[in-house]
């Protein structure tokens, strides 16, 4: 495993490399991850991010948006002897603290302070999952399709891949995953669901019919209907890894409540799919999809889909919560 840090200012001794890799070490030990699987570790502060990535996979998209900047990401590399390798890159306060949070009993860490640990047993677990999958799971990289149209199956096969990466990660580091890790989980993941509604509830109502606004509205509607499952799918996955977490899958304030149902029919789905693992349900995206349109009607929202690009029409049918 080669060691790299991307940090300003910092010449790493000896004993950072070494500190990293036992870090590093002891994730693949616990998550039971083909040692080789994992070539390359980059250390990297926030303006280093990008780079490391793309020095791992050039032009490769990565998170960075007002809402959520990735902390953490793992690779795909290539095949070495018939093994998938993969690379991973970490925020340097992610190894700090995780380091520092490794020195406390389990049972007095916080809910942040195992999430640091669990972060890098996350993407051990991105690696272990890439082992194992016999076809390679095509899906575009970015949200947008060719021509930067707007395509809802675009966006469906790219959030497909997500999910279905997402909760096989969950599911596989679910034991680094505690009851207070879960419960921070679910308030954030509520409340940037919150956030997201009403950041496009203001966006619909600011709009006055420019093409180019449209445009952005389409992508960020979709997106926000579909962040619920991955956000949910992954507390769904810890559960089901981790039989000592209680369940509590409360919803967002103001939620719809078709939304109930939307949720147990994708429980449902997960459960059919973690049951097949590493395959998955052959119907598994067109169901995943149905569940989104389902999502974005409960709220007023469709998605009517056209050669030269898909439209987005809405009535609110519910108040999200405004900014608090
Ligand atoms: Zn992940």
């Amino acid at each position: 495993m080669r060691t790299q840090f991307m940090v300003d200012g910092f010449t790493p001794s000896e004993n950072a490399h070494a500190n990293m890799r036992w870090l590093v070490e002891l994730a693949i030990k616990e998550v039971g991850c083909p040692a080789d699987a994992i070539t390359d570790l980059i250390v990297a502060d926030e303006a280093h991010f990008g780079a490391a990535i793309h020095s791992l996979a050039p032009g490769l998209p990565y998170t960075n948006n007002e809402n959520f900047a990735a902390v953490a990401k793992t690779i795909k590399l290539g095949v070495n002897a018939d093994l998938k390798t993969s690379g991973i890159v970490l925020r340097d306060f992610i190894v700090n603290q995780a380091l520092i949070a490794l020195d406390k009993e389990w049972n007095v860490r916080s809910g942040e302070e195992q999430r640091f640990i669990y972060t890098v047993w996350h993407e051990t677990a991105h690696a272990l999952d890439a082992t194992r999958q016999t076809a390679v799971r095509a899906a575009p990289e970015s949200p947008v399709a060719p021509g930067q149209l707007f395509k809802v199956r675009h966006l469906a096969a790219f959030f497909t891949e997500v999910v279905l990466s997402e909760i096989a990660a969950c599911r596989l580091s679910a034991f680094a995953c505690s009851q207070p890790m879960l419960d921070l989980e679910m308030d954030s993941d509520r409340e940037s669901i919150r956030r997201m509604l009403a950041g496009l509830r203001e966006h619909t109502l600011a709009h006055h019919g420019d093409p180019d606004d449209l445009w952005r509205i389409a992508f960020e509607a979709a997106q926000t209907f579909w962040l619920p499952f991955v956000q949910y799918g992954k507390s769904i996955a810890h559960i089901a890894g981790n039989p000592q977490l209680r369940q509590a899958l409360d919803l967002w304030a103001d939620c719809p409540p078709e939304v109930e149902t939307v949720f147990k029919d994708y429980v449902t789905l997960l459960n059919e799919t973690f049951g097949v693992y590493p395959a998955a349900p052959s119907d598994f995206g067109d169901r995943l999809t149905a569940l989104w349109v389902r999502m974005a009607a409960a709220y007023g929202f469709r998605f009517p889909e056209a050669a030269t690009g898909d439209g987005v029409y809405w009535r609110w049918r519910t108040t999200p919560a405004t900014e608090a």
